[in-house]
């Protein structure tokens, strides 16, 4: 975390039972001090891991419905015939004393009926369509809420979860939100996604998995939202799995990792507890998939060049480590530093842009980044660099950001040859040099 942002990630599915709320529910547990919120009003179940104690209730009101007032009926019949939705009820029986009503579950609050009632005889309150609570869980508070039966509308509901769960975290300054969002590609869906840091896609190896991915990839893309995509159960079909990474990357999401098949995650379940706060042998696939989250943002800041001694540095990643090729790399570590002090102050990622000639030196400056660690760079991109006021340090290893830039700063960074130093021409993403293209 940097920057005292709030990180908003949100975990959908194309469709529900594919580990999404497990997932959730151990991000929850990974990060730094979340609030929590369960989008998925239509069948809410992340309380059952976190046993949330209720501090707040409110109704959820949304609509309108019609309804008779029976003493100033004068049963006309008008109501009948205007309703379209077939949700006028009368007794039938004994003409001249009808007795009509309104069924709320297939009135549709069109309001026609209130309309031509002779008699003004139907009122048209607000529907009451659920309730959203706030509540305590013991990883910090939680926004959830239960959709009433046949009733509409929870993207509006989903919408509130989400707002709810921001005005906390800003009031109670927590710098993580993890949303377990609804499945499918509907409205709950994009209401849930809007505006998210990340939303991360968890998806099995099957055939509808990859149908599923493709549906809800095109939708984040369509809203321009950062998407990352988990294989959940991988190991049941390794093949499909990789296939369906490769449709993730091609359709532009981050690979965040796979999570192997693993029967204890039901006994979790069971027990009321998050995966990761078991010994399940997926532990470690669900903590190294948080690592390669939890620092991504949303967009770049340039805190390094708005004052301050501090400055900021840039580090090309593939899987959460170097990347040797420059400009094939999934994201940057943008790293602010004290020089003085050696001590880094905060890292924030940001994804690679698309693909242009010459982009990524003023792309870095714009980020606020004076200094480039990378493993290889050709000198006229080097140049390029250079002219937009950023230093360039080449032959960094392949390691994490923070243990080259421990080493940059202790003057102790071990080099090794430029792997791209062949008088070349690369230009910031500009040409292809053999392997690499920077
Ligand atoms: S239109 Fe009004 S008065 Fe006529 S049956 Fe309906 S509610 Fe009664
Ligand atoms: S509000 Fe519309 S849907 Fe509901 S009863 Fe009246 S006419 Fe029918």
């Amino acid at each position: 975390m940097t920057g005292g942002t709030i990180k908003e990630l949100v975990v959908i599915s194309g469709k529900g039972g594919t580990g999404k709320t497990s997932l959730a529910a151990s991000f929850a547990v990974l990060a730094d001090r979340p609030v929590i919120a369960d989008c998925d009003v239509d069948a809410a179940d992340l309380h059952l891991v976190l046993s949330p104690r209720i501090r707040e209730r409110h109704d959820f009101r949304s609509g309108h419905e019609a309804v008779i007032r029976r003493d100033d009926c004068t049963g006309c019949g008008t109501c009948l015939t205007h309703c379209r939705f077939d949700a006028v009820r009368t007794n039938g029986r004994i003409p001249g004393e009808w007795r009509f009503s309104i069924d709320p579950v297939s009135c549709e609050g069109c309001g026609v009926c209130v309309r031509f009632c002779p008699e003004q005889a139907i009122d048209f309150p607000e529907r009451l369509c659920g309730e959203w609570m706030i509540s305590e869980t013991r990883r910090g508070p939680m926004v959830h809420a239960r959709l009433g039966v046949a009733a509409g509308n929870c993207g509006k509901l989903v919408s509130l979860v989400r707002r709810e769960a921001r005005r906390i975290a800003e009031r109670r300054n927590r710098p993580f939100i993890i949303v377990d969002g609804p499945p499918g590609i509907g409205c709950p869906v994009i209401a849930s996604v809007t505006g998210a840091t990340l939303v991360l896609v968890v998806t099995e190896p099957t055939v509808s998995g990859e149908h599923d991915l493709e549906r809800v990839l095109s939708l984040t893309r369509h809203f321009d939202i950062p998407a990352a995509v988990c294989v959940n159960k991988w190991d049941l079909n390794p093949e499909m799995s990789d296939r369906i990474e490769e449709k993730g990357r091609r359709a532009g999401a981050r690979i965040a990792g796979r999570v192997r098949y693993d029967p204890s995650v039901t006994l979790a379940q069971m027990q009321e507890r998050a995966v990761v706060e078991t010994q399940s042998p997926c532990v470690e696939d669900i903590q190294r998939i948080w690592a390669a989250l939890a620092h991504i943002g949303a967009r770049p800041g340039s805190r390094a060049r708005q004052g301050g001694t501090s400055m900021r540095i840039a580090i090309p990643l593939t899987n959460g480590r170097l990347s040797l090729h420059f400009g094939h790399c999934e994201c940057f570590a943008l790293l602010d530093v004290d020089p003085d002090e050696q001590t880094i102050l905060g890292r924030e990622d940001v994804w690679a842009p698309p693909h242009q000639p010459g982009l990524l030196p003023p792309w870095l400056a714009g980020c606020g980044a004076t200094v480039v660690l990378a493993g290889g760079m050709g000198q006229r991109a080097q140049a390029l660099f250079a002219e937009q006021g950023i230093r360039v340090v080449v032959g960094a290893m392949v390691e994490t950001p923070e243990k080259i830039v421990s080493d940059y700063l202790a003057g102790t960074l071990r080099s090794g040859e430029n792997v791209c130093d062949h008088g070349d021409s690369h230009d910031g993403r500009g040409g292809e040099h053999g392997h690499q293209r920077t």
